[in-house]
């Protein structure tokens, strides 16, 4: 069993707690009602504040705040927008550390990953920035004798952003940054359990923005993110979160027939031919099933092996997890794996051990919860799992891989794809044309071959099936994030 690292130092004294309070019109505004979420650093279970329970009535005030600020923002040149996205992802570098130091405390982050973190919510500014610019519609042209069309691209308007608490900064800023370079505006929800980096991120950079071109109100899935899904004024609700949000949200909407955008849950299957390389498969599962201790809709988590490989596949995977640095975010800037969000979160990881032993597999590696104060399960590697067990398709979302075998190649791919999830998948083999061929067999939006989770903001990222819809990141944002116009101009001289 690993050891846990733990110390009394803090991450976030309460000194440099960012302002507690709903972000309307370009400033802080005091919240309606006294009714508070308590929001907990996940390393001690200890409360770090509490922040506002919106009401409906601030929803629609701030959903007010982004129409009166649309048709000034949505005539800004495309150049105006990249300007100001770039100064965004200034500053998020200049508060890099404090903002960092946040998304640790509040989301129990070991610093590597919360410094990725910030590092891609700078990035993704500054790649939108560059796309407002290059976001150009096929040219004018004649299609009909006597009249030209001319495609314009325009702003959908008000957005309704609605986000997790495994990447509370990040996946944010994958949102914020295309919906505000392609025109739009937007109220967003953070989620209850990790509002603060995004309230720091509003007094970071609140002074650039126009007022209303971005408010924040912080409270409830059921309340504010219910209200943003069924508002007449809003123009598309875009979600990141589980599968049941994800319901909840499109059902909410439908009455006034909104966009919706979905990137929802994932069990991505990581296919291991006998032909791979094992060790660096091993390796890949290291770094891809458990960082963020796990809580990665993009975790390669499900292991599909050869079985002709599988015991040796196993060892190799058992040595790499054997080696973690498990501990307390703030107990060193090695730390791997931290503890996962909540008691709640907690809970239902250890649940999904046992039902898994319970069902037959077994713990390789790990297996269940640490002892002492905080949220900590040890890294687990559970092997024999069998097809059709809840272990095999269901999220299990914590520091857990799970291996089964198949014998040939059409079960693999069968199998990979029986999940209700299609959101990330990949293939580890040196045969080239199986490497090229068989991603397209594969029902996942990503497909990475002889890696897996690495990302980049130029390419788009989103799901099929139970994963949803629409794309964040890339140009395919931008265009998610707008509507085509047609305008046909008869020229004809009598
Ligand atoms: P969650 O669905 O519980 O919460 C996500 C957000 O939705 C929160 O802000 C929550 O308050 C809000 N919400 C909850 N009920 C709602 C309702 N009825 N109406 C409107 N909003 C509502 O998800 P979570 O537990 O915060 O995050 C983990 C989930 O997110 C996992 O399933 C994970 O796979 C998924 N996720 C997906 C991606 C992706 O890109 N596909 C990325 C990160 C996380």
């Amino acid at each position: 069993m690993n050891q846990i690292r733990r110390t009394d130092e803090t991450l976030l004294p309460a000194g440099e707690l960012p302002t507690l309070q709903h972000y309307i019109d370009g400033a802080f505004r005091a919240p309606a009602s006294d009714e508070t979420v308590a929001v907990v650093n996940p390393a001690t279970g200890d409360e770090l504040a509490r922040v506002a329970r919106g009401t409906v009535d601030e929803v629609d005030t701030a959903v007010a705040a982004a129409s009166a600020a649309l048709p000034a923002w949505r005539e800004t040149t495309p150049k105006d927008r990249a300007d100001l996205l770039f100064h965004i992802a200034e500053r998020v570098e200049k508060h890099a550390a404090e903002l960092s130091r946040i998304e640790s405390a509040n989301g129990g982050k070991p610093a590597m990953v919360a410094d990725d973190d910030v590092a891609g919510t700078a990035d993704i500014f500054r790649f939108s920035a560059g796309a407002a610019r290059a976001f150009t519609e096929q040219g004018a042209g004649d299609y009909v004798a006597d009249h030209t069309s001319i495609i314009l691209r325009e702003p959908l308007g008000v957005i309704g952003a609605i986000v997790p608490w495994n990447y509370p900064l990040l996946m944010a800023a994958w949102k914020i940054a295309p919906i505000l370079a392609a025109g739009n505006t937007l109220v967003l929800k953070p989620s209850e359990q990790t509002p603060l980096s995004m309230l720091k991120f509003m007094e970071i950079v609140g002074d650039l923005l126009p007022a209303g071109v971005m408010n924040v109100v912080t409270g409830r899935g059921s309340v504010v993110g219910n209200r943003l899904s069924e508002h007449p004024d809003v123009a598309m609700v875009a979600l990141t979160g589980s599968v049941g949000s994800g319901q909840a949200v499109a059902t909410a909407a439908g009455d006034s027939l909104k966009r919706v955008h979905l990137e929802l849950g994932g069990k991505a299957p990581v296919v291991i031919f006998s032909d791979a390389d094992l060790a660096a498969a091993a390796e890949g599962v290291r770094e891809a099933g458990y960082w963020n201790s796990g809580q990665e809709c993009g975790a390669g988590t499900r292991v599909l092996v050869h079985e002709s490989v599988a015991e040796e596949f196993t060892k190799l995977l058992v040595e790499q997890v054997s080696s973690f640095i498990v501990g307390d975010p703030a107990a060193g800037e090695d730390v791997e794996i931290g503890p996962l969000v909540s008691q709640g979160h907690f809970d239902r990881v250890v649940a999904a051990i046992d039902t898994a032993v319970a069902e037959g597999a077994t713990v390789a590696v790990g297996g269940g919860a640490v002892e002492g104060a905080g949220y900590f399960v040890a890294p687990t590697v559970l092997s024999g799992v069998q097809p059709g067990t809840a272990a095999a398709s269901e999220e299990i979302f914590g520091p857990v891989v799970t291996v089964e075998t198949f014998s040939t190649e059409d079960e693999a791919v069968r199998r990979a794809n029986e999940t209700p999830y299609g959101l990330s998948a990949s293939i580890w083999t040196t045969d080239a044309a199986r490497a090229i061929d068989l991603p397209r067999k594969i029902d996942a939006g990503t497909v990475w071959v002889n890696c897996h989770l690495v990302l980049a903001n130029d390419v788009p990222w989103g799901g099929f099936k139970g994963s949803g819809y629409g794309r964040d990141l890339s140009l395919y944002a931008l265009q998610d994030y707008s509507r085509t116009k047609h305008v046909q101009i008869n020229h004809a001289r009598k």
